[in-house]
């Protein structure tokens, strides 16, 4: 069957959230309401934040507006990869924050303890698999790379084990493998969809009340509260986190700092004994590939494989909607490469297609914003390593609304904004000028273009 008909035959849905159990759609927010702490956005961000508020102290009221329902953003649409990265990767945080990149870790690895410590509290089963990540490389120039880095991470006490062309088949079998990387601790596989809906339930039952199919419009202050407005209803707060992510919105000036760009996901059908024995994969971890351009891939509770990433598009004005959603060429052109990574699985189908934003910064790791006198604060853009960093975003908001100083607010990484994105249309140029450039160096050797180590030299970049 050809990839035409075989992304055509895929459900245009998302796989985690195409299945019973969620939670009931909350009702939507109509008329007035009081409460100390609203929070705008209903996903991982929102709900830890949610979470968080709720245990630190119990009868506080706060409310969660969604402009959808639960997940309805990248929270659902993503790979499950939960890693305890805060920086989108040590290489990424090192070149940001040579200075805080050992605190960063560290508090990174604390997070992660503590997230599934606390799924653990509310029994939320999100089908975690301790499996740790690996990093293949599938061009020559990446050999070289991987092996730089397997040394930088063991000198920053990270896990990695480096595996040669013949090992590294030997833990997945692709002809495309040419070494590998295995950091076995800085990864859990998580199923996002359980994830959202056991921290929804988890929230619920300390008495966080949510209204989905409330878009938040407006957010005015007045010199003691601040009035939260809906279409249909208002809440007058005390405190407001922002947690919509992409969107950047209700507060304009996230927009400044953070752009969406879609990243485009496939779902197989579950493999057979066969089919399995054929990959091996017996390790179950995820897996990425070490281009700049890459793809990220893992396995599901019902062995199919979730396969994504490679064609990251932004689209003028951070233009956002199901339009950009349903592009056939760019779920066709990573099918693409997943026959090239595995022709033994030629003719296994695919069960769903989706895309999702990706919140992005130029410094690919969340950013944070403080306004009215620190009682609205925003956190958004944790770019492609958000599943477990959002639970770590989401404190950081609460400290920064409760204006005290931590070891977090202290950190540059949350005091200083990453660079602005300019405003279009030169954005919309800059940002596909760069792409190019991404792209071009990638077929080169990884050589980086002049335009690129210009932005290098800058601290900007634009990856997923
Ligand atoms: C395809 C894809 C794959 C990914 N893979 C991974 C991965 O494997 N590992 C990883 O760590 N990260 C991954 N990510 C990133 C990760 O999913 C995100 O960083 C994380 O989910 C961000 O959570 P959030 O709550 O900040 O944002 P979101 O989940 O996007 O939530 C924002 C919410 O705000 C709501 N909203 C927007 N505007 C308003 C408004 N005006 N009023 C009220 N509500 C509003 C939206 O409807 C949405 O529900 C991936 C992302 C995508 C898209």
């Amino acid at each position: 069957m050809n990839i035409e008909t075989l992304v055509g035959e895929a459900r245009p849905a998302v796989f985690w959230t195409d299945r019973d159990g969620g939670p009931q759609t909350a009702s939507t927010l109509v008329g007035t309401a009081y409460a100390d702490l609203v929070i705008v956005g209903s996903g991982f961000t929102g709900m830890w934040a949610a979470l968080q508020a709720a245990e630190a102290e119990p009868g506080r009221r706060i409310v969660v507006l969604e402009a959808e329902v639960a997940g309805f953003g990248a929270s659902t649409r993503n790979g499950g990869f939960c890693e305890a990265s805060l920086t989108h990767g040590l290489f990424n945080g090192l070149s940001h924050w040579p200075n805080e990149i050992r605190t960063l870790n560290r508090m990174g690895h604390e997070n992660l303890t503590e997230l599934f410590a606390t799924l653990d509290r509310y029994g939320i089963d999100a089908h975690a698999e301790r499996t740790g990540q690996i990093t293949f490389a599938v061009a020559p120039w990446q050999v070289d790379d991987l092996r730089e880095g397997h040394e930088m991470s063991l000198e920053y006490g990270e896990s990695s084990e480096f595996f040669e062309e013949e090992a590294a088949r030997e833990l997945v079998n692709s002809p495309t493998y040419l070494a590998a990387n295995w950091d076995r601790d800085g990864g859990v596989m998580v199923d996002p969809g359980q994830l959202v809906w056991g921290l929804r339930r988890a929230c619920e039952s300390l008495g966080v009340v949510f209204h989905d199919n409330s878009r938040v419009i407006e957010i005015e202050s007045t010199p003691t509260t601040l009035d939260v407005r809906t279409s249909a209803g208002l809440v007058t707060a005390d405190r407001v986190l922002v947690a919509t992510n992409a969107w950047a919105e209700p507060e304009k000036s996230i927009r400044n700092f953070v752009i969406p760009i879609y990243d485009h996901v496939l779902m197989t059908e579950p493999l057979d004994a066969a089919q399995m024995a054929s990959v091996g994969w017996q390790g179950r971890q995820g897996l990425t590939d070490a281009g700049t351009q890459f793809h990220y891939y893992r396995l599901t509770a019902d062995d199919r494989i979730l396969w994504g990433g490679y064609d990251a598009n932004y689209y003028k004005g951070n233009g956002m909607g199901p339009s950009y959603e349903a592009r056939t060429d760019s779920h066709e052109l990573i099918a693409r490469h997943f026959f090239d990574t595995f022709p033994q699985l030629e003719g296994l189908g695919f069960s769903h297609r989706w895309a999702g934003p990706i919140g992005s910064t130029s410094k690919f790791s969340a950013a944070f914003g403080t306004k009215h006198d620190n009682r609205l604060a925003w956190v958004a853009g944790y770019t492609g390593l958000g599943v477990g960093a959002s639970r770590w975003g989401a404190r950081v908001g609460l400290d920064l609304l409760d204006g005290i100083d931590t070891e977090r607010t202290q950190l540059q990484m949350v005091r200083r904004k990453p660079m602005p994105f300019p405003p279009e249309p030169l954005r919309n140029a800059v940002i596909q000028f760069t792409r190019d450039q991404i792209a071009k160096s990638d077929h080169n050797e990884g050589q980086p273009t002049m335009w690129l180590r210009m932005l290098h030299k800058m601290g900007v970049g634009f990856d997923s």
